[in-house]
């Protein structure tokens, strides 16, 4: 990531459990080449409906094979980048 990028996303003031990544000025996702794979399948599968276009999630539930180590932004922080 680029610094200059990073210094934007750790100054922007967010809302508890609001994702460390998100980008609020751009209203966009930060990292979005590099985004999890429960972010790619987010919105697509019947357990991971976004309220903004539900009727898109129309796949099976999402094929997890791992369990999650945490939250953005609440277990993961910038300092453990
Ligand atoms: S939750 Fe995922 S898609 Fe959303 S901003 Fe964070 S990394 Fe990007």
């Amino acid at each position: 990531m680029p610094r200059k990028l990073r210094d934007e996303l750790e100054k922007q003031p967010r809302l508890y459990g609001t994702c460390m990544f998100y980008d609020l000025d751009r209203d966009q996702c930060g990292i979005h080449a590099a985004r999890p794979d429960i972010c790619r399948m987010f919105g697509y599968h019947k357990d991971l409906v976004c309220f903004r276009k539900p009727e898109l999630a129309t796949k099976e539930p999402a094929p997890l094979k791992q369990k999650h180590i945490g939250y953005l932004s609440i277990d993961i922080t910038w300092k453990d980048f």
